[in-house]
């Protein structure tokens, strides 16, 4: 069987993990709570990073960090993770859903403009698989309309826009170290902070609504409850095993972006026969090899594919499900019809892609999509 996903370890988790332990300091903000913190501010360019416990928790900092209130309006994908609008929620946003592109299932930029309210506060663009959003556009429109733009970038670790690094472009950016991301500490994320006038609230919001970051860099002489917050930060054990992992960031990047081409060259030739269409990467963007995807013709052929897939051994899986039809978010859509997100929700298929898969099994892969359109056609 060809697993889907397969978390890559690189051997020094244990270890580091073994020197935090003999440290006997493993609550968080310690040693490799900063070492990793260094190793995104000098790899990426970014002012200030805040390792946080996941993706979702980033998020939640970040709706706090744009003082989102009940009844502001926030506008995001429908075709995303359900984390992305809980964070809103929670703080009584309203969410405005775009549509996504017809060429990508990241947000329809164009459709951004018509849902900015008097009312709206916050864009938060996803960028999907990794593939940057057009942030020129987006900043226009937030500047604008003197909106914040928080950047999901879950995905998108070493994934640029225009050469600057995802999540380093907006007042925010979100990041994942979800087992299932490119780097990974099972559970793990991590908060951007690019605007400095949320720099020093965002240390507060992350330290439980407290100035213990100020009080241990010895600018104040005692640490009190100054605003609200909540135990974003990971615990040394977490931080020492992502460290691992980002120290390997560029074999696990270039191994991963060696299987998302050879996907490419195969599956572009056969996407010719106009069974499925291969993703599609703006000349601004680039792809971190996070994922590789298929659009298929309907949510029946996709069906098919992922079945074929399967009785070859291999398993590919589906993804999001719009959220504006969701059974918790459907009576408060505004009744627009989203019609690219949801052909994202009925036709895209994802291909295994981890750092562990072999050139063989990717070969084998792309033959049994060929087979399966060989096969579709012969129906026809
Ligand atoms: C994975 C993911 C998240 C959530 O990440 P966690 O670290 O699991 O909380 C949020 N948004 C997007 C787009 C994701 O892919």
């Amino acid at each position: 069987m060809i697993l889907f996903n397969k978390p890559y370890v690189t051997g020094k988790e244990i270890d580091y993990i073994g020197e935090v332990i003999g440290s006997a300091k493993l609550s968080g903000n310690g040693a490799y709570t900063k070492k990793c913190h260094e190793w995104f501010k000098t790899g990426y360019k970014m002012r200030q990073v805040l390792l946080t416990s996941s993706c979702t928790d980033a998020l939640e900092m970040m709706a706090i960090l744009m003082g989102i209130k009940p009844g502001d309006e926030v506008i995001m994908p429908s075709y995303t993770f359900v984390s992305t609008a809980n964070a809103f929620i929670l703080r009584g946003a309203k969410i405005r859903f775009a549509d996504s592109r017809p060429d990508h299932p990241g947000m329809d930029e164009d459709a951004i403009e018509t849902l900015v309210t008097e009312k709206t506060r916050a864009i938060i663009p996803v960028h999907y698989a990794g593939v940057a959003c057009d942030m020129d556009k987006i900043s226009a429109i937030a500047q604008k309309h003197h909106l914040l733009v928080g950047e999901d970038a879950a995905q998108a670790i070493d994934s640029f826009y225009k050469g600057k690094a995802l999540g380093s472009i907006g007042n925010l950016g979100a990041f994942s170290f979800h087992e299932t991301k490119n780097i990974s500490s099972g559970e793990g994320g991590m908060l951007s902070v690019n605007d400095p006038e949320l720099s020093a609230r965002a240390e507060i919001i992350w330290e439980k609504g407290t100035n213990r970051s100020a009080f241990y860099r010895g600018e104040v002489d005692k640490y009190n409850w100054v605003d609200v917050g909540s135990s974003f930060l990971p615990s040394e054990i977490t931080a020492a095993f992502l460290y691992a992992q980002l120290e390997q960031c560029k074999f696990i990047q270039e191994r991963r972006n060696h299987i998302w081409n050879l996907y490419h060259t195969g599956l572009t030739m056969i996407a010719a026969n106009g069974h499925f269409q291969v993703p599609f990467i703006p000349d601004y963007a680039t792809t971190n090899g996070h994922m590789y995807y298929l659009v298929c013709n309907s949510l029946d052929e996709r069906t098919s594919l992922i079945d074929h897939l399967k009785s070859q051994g291999i398993n590919a899986v589906f993804h999001y499900l719009s959220l504006h039809k969701s059974p918790f978010f459907e009576g408060d859509h505004d009744h627009r019809v989203l019609s690219q997100s949801d052909r994202y929700t009925d036709c895209l298929v994802r291909l295994p892609l981890y750092c562990g898969l072999q050139d063989e099994e990717v070969e084998k892969v792309i033959n049994a999509v060929k087979t399966w359109t060989e096969r579709a056609r012969s129906q026809r």
